[in-house]
């Protein structure tokens, strides 16, 4: 089934006649367009492909099966996507609410003066949640990346070393593989390592510290997403328990990952392994996040998600402890759930490392 059939069928069960598709994700999905601007209108037996100048022979080349219409200057983009829309024989079109601010939606309603708007809640996020095998690949082979990356950088890291420098040494690494970086990377060490998404900054590495390393590739329109702690110099007791406790809770609530589990109930067992160690006070965010073509594609694993687990979903799997004043310690890996419980797409070590190695 193509996936604008598979827009079709959720439009019927949501009662929307005619979409205007505008957020560029949603289009990406719908017809495998990259450019930044496109309107796609939807209806149970027609659709349309509208874009401007700049990307006219582009999207002839990239989008399949719906006819490509463009425009040029001085023609107003909104009132030829009206004028479509009108020639279509619609008469109610509902718009991505999601994606349009009020001044989007003021313009629109005066530039399609003869069309009514409603809005309509995200139709996509569901949809995108489900990976095609070919898609899984593509995310397989950003993880292999970053696996790559992350056994290069563990062959440089010593006390010295700056955060810039081995964020630089990531970034370098990836994108000379052909890949970018999906997002900058995060790169904390010491006390630093306490904020779960901190920046990389000038600080040293210094013996005793916690490194978290976070980082993604994005090869191919698919990101990874993966993130490994290791320990300077030397390791203490409280280092190696936090480790193994943050460990534990990861490769647990992967073994009880399967379709038709609450993401939720996953989020709260996580939770549960590392109070054992009454750890659970320091993890302040959700355990995972769908990942696809976007870093944080829909989908979440926290404590309020209504999120179920199906086949074909690619998630994170990202527990984490962060202690102020002493440091953190976050591991995740990407998963994609399969019949009988998930599949790990990324396979560096996860073995607490000491570095440099001795
Ligand atoms: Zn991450
Ligand atoms: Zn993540």
């Amino acid at each position: 089934m193509s996936n604008l059939d598979l827009l079709r069928g959720k439009m019927h069960s949501s009662g929307v006649s005619a979409l205007l598709v505008s957020h560029n994700d949603s289009i990406g999905w719908l017809t495998g367009f990259t450019g930044s601007f496109a309107r796609v209108v939807v209806t149970p037996d027609r659709a349309l492909f509208v874009t401007d100048s700049r990307y006219t022979i582009q999207a002839q080349e990239q989008v399949a099966g719906i006819p490509v219409v463009s425009f040029a200057s001085p023609i107003d983009g909104d009132e030829f996507v009206g004028e479509q829309v009108l020639e279509l024989g619609i008469h109610r079109i509902g718009f991505e609410s999601a994606n349009a601010t009020y001044s989007t939606w003021e313009r629109w309603t005066h530039k399609f003066a003869a069309v009514e708007l409603f809005p309509v809640a995200d139709l996509f996020g569901a949809l995108r949640m489900i990976k095609t095998p070919e898609e899984v690949e593509k995310i397989r082979a950003a993880c292999a990346i970053t696996d790559a990356a992350f056994e290069h950088v563990c062959r440089l890291i010593r006390p010295g070393m700056s955060e810039f420098d081995l964020g630089l040494e990531l970034e370098f690494f990836i994108r000379r593989q052909g890949a970018d970086i999906a997002f900058d990377p995060i790169v904390v060490s010491g006390n630093r390592s306490a904020r779960p998404h901190g920046r990389a900054s000038e600080k040293l590495l210094e013996v005793g510290d916690f490194l978290t390393l976070d980082f993604g590739a994005k090869f191919n329109g698919y990101n990874s997403d993966i993130t490994r702690t290791v320990i300077i110099g030397q390791a203490s007791d409280r280092h190696r328990e936090i480790y193994e406790q943050v460990l534990k809770a990861e490769t647990s609530s992967m073994a009880a990952m399967k379709p038709g589990v609450r993401a939720s109930a996953v989020d709260k067992l996580s939770r549960d392994i590392l109070n054992e160690k009454d750890l659970a006070q320091y993890f302040g965010h959700g355990l995972g996040h769908g990942l696809g073509k976007l870093v944080h594609d829909s989908g979440r694993m926290n404590p309020t998600s209504e999120d179920v687990l199906a086949v074909g979903q690619v998630w994170t799997v990202e527990p984490g402890v962060y202690i102020e004043g002493f440091g953190g310690c976050r591991i995740e890996d990407d998963v994609v759930v399969t019949e009988t419980g998930v599949h790990v797409l990324t396979r560096a070590t996860k073995e607490m490392l000491v570095l440099p190695r001795a």
